[in-house]
């Protein structure tokens, strides 16, 4: 389209030329210039407002006409639905492309963890996950923990406001063991058939403390069971061996101390000669040459008869300790903090 006036037409090549670089076409029509040529109309001599009036106008039609154009043309781009099931016939290039994979990494801990149910399914454990919110019968009643008794305050339970059927309220758990009665009473079977229950179950657990270098409100527990006929302490001691031997690949010494667990009858706390000093004492074991690494004891036979298990027949063993702790001491890691922080630079040090 041509202008006569040469106002006009200086005005028409200005806003085609920046109507381009437009998000929102239709802005073009609120620019000054143009208004400023309507003004200009309103100026001018009767004899000249006929033709200037025409040409404003059909300037005025030919920009609503582009910006109309070229708005259509930025919003019939297809949309992209990025939750789409995936197309196998469009081919790999033109395919949506995600971050590539070199730019993450699996989280140590998850590492480990294969590393550490790697060694137990070798010796003839099953895994089972643990979950994140439980009740209190798997938290406590299952666990041979009476109504009112004080070692449920020893665990810093977070609880919900909300109330299970029983008018309790759930628990995110504070240890694995929330997993023995439901690991006892699913494999039981087992028992009848010669074979015994031997389960590992890795979860997340939560407690509310207070933090430092050695204590997390969100840390994971390895729980471990095994239960059969004639087991005893023995079996317990020699299996926590046979695991960190294999886990630290090196021969290692092991002590056990009377301790108290309501779950278990008798309950030990279980302790590793220091791997880095070989007993002699250093900063990672504070110069004993010892490490207290879990919770551990025969299961109570009160455990056993709540899911089930005569207790005159089967025995059996469980423990349940800090994940982070062995990963700390095998890459000599200060703070256990580092895990939940999201610090890249501690991460990419295993990626
Ligand atoms: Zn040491």
């Amino acid at each position: 389209m041509s202008y006569q006036n040469t106002r006009i037409a200086e005005t028409a090549e200005l806003l085609k030329a920046r109507l381009a670089g437009l998000d929102n076409k239709p802005d073009i029509m609120r620019s000054v210039e143009l208004k400023a040529l309507f003004d200009e109309l309103k100026h001018l001599p009767a004899d000249k407002k006929a033709q200037f009036g025409q040409e404003v106008n059909q300037l005025r039609q030919e920009l609503t006409t582009l910006a109309k154009a070229g708005q259509d043309e930025q919003e019939s781009l297809p949309p992209i639905d990025i939750t789409a099931p995936f197309d196998v016939n469009v081919s790999q290039a033109d395919r949506p492309q995600l971050l590539p994979s070199e730019t993450g990494s699996k989280h140590p801990l998850m590492t480990e963890l294969e590393t550490v149910l790697d060694i137990f399914y070798r010796m003839g454990f099953t895994a089972v996950e643990s979950r994140e919110i439980d009740d209190d019968f798997h938290m406590f009643g299952s666990l041979n923990f009476p109504e009112d008794h004080p070692a449920r305050d020893d665990y810093d339970t977070f609880m919900t406001t909300q109330k299970d059927k029983n008018g309790k309220p759930y628990i995110a758990p504070a240890h694995t063991s929330t997993m023995q009665h439901r690991v006892l009473t699913k494999h039981k079977a087992n028992l009848d058939k010669g074979r015994p229950i031997a389960a590992v179950i890795p979860g997340r657990v939560f407690r509310n403390e207070d933090l430092d270098a050695r204590h997390e409100h969100t840390f994971y527990q390895l729980e471990g069971v095994f239960v059969g006929k004639g087991i005893n302490a023995g079996n317990l001691i020699a299996t926590l061996k046979t695991f960190l031997q294999e886990y630290y690949g090196k021969e290692l010494d092991v002590m056990t101390q009377p301790f108290y667990f309501p779950f278990t009858e008798p309950s030990f706390e279980f302790a590793l000669s220091c791997p880095f000093c070989d007993k002699k004492g250093c900063h990672i074991c504070s110069q004993t040459g010892w490490i207290e690494l879990l919770g551990c004891g025969m299961i109570h036979p009160n455990v056993l008869k709540e899911a089930g298990i005569d207790p005159e027949v089967y025995t059996g063993f469980a423990w349940g300790g800090g994940i982070e702790r062995l990963v700390m001491m095998k890459y000599g890691i200060e703070d256990i903090r580092h895990f939940e922080s999201g610090k890249l630079d501690f991460l990419r040090q295993f990626s």
